[in-house]
């Protein structure tokens, strides 16, 4: 079982300082979503984020779980198979079809089982989370108002007891705090791929 390690939780704590990651108000987000939306889990089993999805969004959440989660989508995974990506989001566009829905909430979580596996380091995922926002919006036809991006994190807290945070992740205010290279594309931005 990992956990965040010192180093990790600063990390996360300057993130909460710098209101990048904010913690969700019950409720703040009820009502703005038709029949559900549909959630991108990671499948690792590290985490029980369906559980909070659940209690805070919908009861009865559509989601798409795979290994990886949200960093499939990213082009800076080393797990990234492009071909994989694209039957992926075609699965989910289907889904959101079905289900009629056009809300998207992504659950990039840490410690992560494949981001582990791949030698990311947290850094990198919250890298790989940001891009993967950028994309569903300028690639998959999200809109920027229907796209949500959450981030995961399960650490022990002072009295060693095993504690799982999930808070709202602002993507944009993360790009500028890195200085990350983006391309303005009227309402959506992307993430430029260094060279
Ligand atoms: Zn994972």
């Amino acid at each position: 079982m990992h956990y965040l390690k010192d180093e990790e939780r600063s990390f996360v704590r300057d993130l909460k300082v710098a209101d990048i990651l904010r913690e969700y108000k019950m409720g703040e987000l009820k009502g703005i979503t038709k029949n559900g939306g549909v959630a991108f889990f990671c499948g690792d089993g590290d985490i029980d984020v369906r559980n909070y999805h659940e209690k805070t969004i919908s009861r009865r959440p559509h989601g798409q779980s795979l290994f990886g989660g949200v960093l499939i989508y990213s082009r800076f995974y080393r797990g990234y198979k492009g071909s994989f990506a694209a039957d992926s989001i075609e699965n989910a566009l289907l889904g959101l079809n079905a289900k009629e829905t056009k809300t998207a909430f992504l659950y990039p979580h840490y410690p992560c089982g494949m981001a582990t596996y791949f030698e990311h380091t947290i850094e990198e995922v919250f890298l790989m989370a940001a891009d993967t926002h950028l994309r569903f919006i300028s690639e998959f036809g999200f809109t920027p108002d229907k796209t949500h991006s959450f981030f995961h994190v399960k650490r022990l807290n002072k009295g060693a007891r095993e504690e799982q945070n999930t808070y709202i992740f602002d993507v944009k205010k993360y790009l500028a705090l890195i200085g990350a290279p983006i391309i303005t594309l009227g309402q959506a931005y992307i993430l430029k791929l260094a060279a």
